[in-house]
């Protein structure tokens, strides 16, 4: 299985792997750090080998790179992997800023189940079964989410399964959640969050989330 140093290093831009197997535009590698979609984060855009990925999935623990045809990557081959900073900066930002979000919602209305959460480069949403308008919540959740950020407290991220690839983050006297997506270090990183409310249909509700650029 691929080593996945965005788990140590989430800040890295630049890697050199060992390409290990190819099957037609289908690469694997010894180690990466770019991330395939998971959780809802979307998938980081970039290259291997100077070659732009044009998907990159999840099955298992393995991630699948598909390059264009013609690639001309061999296995054994050195190469180097970069992804779009910017791009993955304001997602990990965005997944935060969602992460935050989340865990205060569940902490306001104990019991209320999430059924879906998409982080895009541009904002990020959380989907909740909830009978109930949210919007007489958005003022106080805004305000508790802008404390966390200018207290700017550490986020750690670890393993709680390290054989089994099960990652945690954690703010002490906040929270500990599972997640295996990419994380910030300090909550000051995601600079000022908007929320919004929608109606995405009946009995759900919506939270739209968008951070400063
Ligand atoms: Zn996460």
């Amino acid at each position: 299985m691929v080593e996945k140093v965005f788990w140590d290093d989430p800040y890295l831009t630049h890697l050199e792997a060992e390409v290990r197997t190819v099957d037609a535009d289908d690469v694997t590698l010894d180690r990466t750090l770019f991330y395939a979609f998971s959780g809802g984060q979307e998938s980081d855009t970039g290259t291997i080998a100077g070659q732009p990925v044009l998907n990159a999935r999840k099955t298992g623990p393995e991630i699948i790179y598909t390059l264009a045809k013609n690639h001309g990557l061999t296995p054994g081959q050195r190469v180097w992997i970069e992804i779009d900073w910017p791009r993955r900066y304001r997602l990990m930002r965005l997944h935060f800023a969602c992460e935050i979000t989340l865990e205060l919602v569940y902490q306001a209305i104990p019991g209320i189940e999430k059924i879906g959460a998409h982080i895009a480069e541009d904002k990020a949403r959380i989907d909740f079964q909830y009978a109930q308008n949210m919007s007489p919540l958005l003022d106080d959740l805004t305000q508790r989410i802008t404390a966390l950020i200018e207290q700017n407290r550490p986020i750690f991220s670890e393993y709680s399964d390290e054989d089994g690839e099960r990652r945690f983050w954690r703010i002490d006297d906040f929270a500990q959640v599972p997640c295996g997506g990419t994380h910030l270090r300090k909550t000051g990183e995601i600079g000022q969050v908007t929320l919004k409310r929608k109606n995405p249909g009946k009995g759900k509700e919506r939270i739209e989330i968008t951070v400063d650029d």
